[in-house]
């Protein structure tokens, strides 16, 4: 062919990237809204907007900037995560996913210090509260992280999620908006510590509603992913693998609690 020449035959449609979230078969120029290899309707205009890699708002944090949103996401994602999971984009806004884990773990993390420095003024335990709440800060979002990382990954690994553009993608977003428990772990830790400063003993006992938060965490998990899985049996696996791999987070970040505890003791001697 000599330069300058037309190709011999263009195309009559050009690629416009739009794919079956189901089946990720190419539906480009079709005229009925419904894929011809699995069957699913789709929305083309959703598939477009995915396709130019655009986020789809999917929680009331997307669409309302503030508290409202906020605390609506917040209530979902604790007390009806199957809508958290059926609403969830094929591709969501990572920074808006992101801003809702930072703005729990600074919540979290500003109620506990907050809390254990107030109670340690009034009973003059201030040095230990203020190493108790620096080795907490730090273990407690160490574990956080490594719990949603680990389990986005083993998610990503095992459950090819419906309707998703990307596993990984799909799964740290739904992790991301689990970050809401945080907020709940710092009230629990608040409470023990004021239990712990003036009855002794009784800190023991707090490990029940612990318990009670990690395992509210799991179900929540387990809710969108038994909601959004393409993968019968693995899926089950993965709900196995989630509480472990949870429960596996929380014990590093306890441990990482008390070598920093024993840092800060070491350094001002206390
Ligand atoms: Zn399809």
């Amino acid at each position: 062919m000599s330069q300058g020449e037309p190709p011999p035959e263009a195309p009559l449609v050009s690629d416009s990237g739009m794919r079956c979230l189901v089946c990720d078969y190419n539906v480009t120029g079709l005229r009925e809204n419904r894929c011809p290899e699995c069957g699913t309707e789709f929305d083309p205009d959703l598939l477009r907007r995915v396709a130019a890699g655009q986020p789809i708002p999917c929680t009331p944090w997307d669409t309302r900037v503030g508290f409202v949103g906020f605390w609506q996401t917040w209530a979902m994602s604790l007390f009806t995560p199957w809508r958290l999971a059926d609403n969830f984009a094929p591709r969501h806004n990572v920074r808006r996913a992101v801003a809702f884990t930072a703005i729990c773990y600074s919540l979290a993390g500003g109620t506990f210090a907050y809390c254990v420095l107030w109670i340690g003024l009034r009973t003059g335990t201030v040095d230990d509260a203020l190493g108790l709440v620096s080795a907490v800060l730090v273990g407690a979002v160490f574990a956080c992280w490594l719990c949603e990382t680990l389990t986005s990954a083993a998610l990503a690994l095992l459950v090819k999620p419906t309707c998703a553009k990307s596993r990984y993608h799909f799964w740290r977003g739904i992790a991301h908006y689990t970050s809401g428990f945080t907020l709940l772990t710092a009230a629990w830790g608040a409470c023990g510590f004021y239990w712990n400063t003036w009855s002794s003993g009784a800190f023991i006992s707090l490990w029940f509603p612990a318990a009670v938060i990690f395992l509210w965490w799991v179900l929540a998990l387990l809710k969108t992913i038994l909601r959004r899985n393409d993968s019968g049996l693995r899926a089950v696996l993965a709900c196995l693998v989630v509480p472990v791999l949870g429960f596996g987070a929380i014990l590093v970040g306890y441990w990482s609690a008390i070598i920093v505890f024993m840092l800060f003791a070491g350094l001002w001697n206390w």
